[in-house]
């Protein structure tokens, strides 16, 4: 399996905890029900524009979606990340998890599998994309 299969992969567990926890939304409002995703795309293009598009290798991304996306944004200087960089992956990560979590506290079965996914995914990202990422301004990269 290539770098970028377990790329799609990894990103894919991301996508399934955010339909778990959307699905757990709409058990009490359909309308905060569809707002969790579109606010987890928004962030997510936040992520990319503020982290991805300073990127060496976005163009060969092996997370390959935010490498697509980052080609289509005005590229920035390469360099160490400022904390305005690392507010893009703060505001998607942390409205990925956090946003749900009122509703899923409703249902044990949606809040185990709603972690146990994400984690599972963010694992999977560490143990075999971080190690040697091309990405050598990357503070995840090791
Ligand atoms: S390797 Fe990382 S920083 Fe570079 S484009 Fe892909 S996700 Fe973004």
């Amino acid at each position: 399996m290539s770098k970028r299969s377990i790329g799609v992969f990894a990103f894919s567990f991301q996508i399934a905890a955010m339909v778990i926890g959307s699905m757990a939304i709409a058990q009490s409002s359909v309308v905060v029900a569809i707002l969790y995703p579109l606010g987890c795309i928004a962030t997510f293009v936040v992520f990319v524009y503020t982290f991805c598009t300073k990127c060496p290798i976005r163009d060969g991304c092996i997370h390959v979606v935010h490498g697509m996306l980052a080609g289509i944004m005005p590229e920035r200087s390469q360099g160490p990340y400022s904390v305005f960089d690392m507010i893009g992956p703060g505001l998607y990560f942390g409205f990925l998890a956090v946003f749900p979590q009122y509703w899923l506290l409703d249902s044990i079965y949606y809040l185990i599998a709603f972690w146990a996914i994400l984690l599972t995914g963010l694992a999977v990202n560490s143990a075999t994309l971080c190690r040697g990422c091309g990405n050598v301004n990357c503070p995840m990269r090791r």
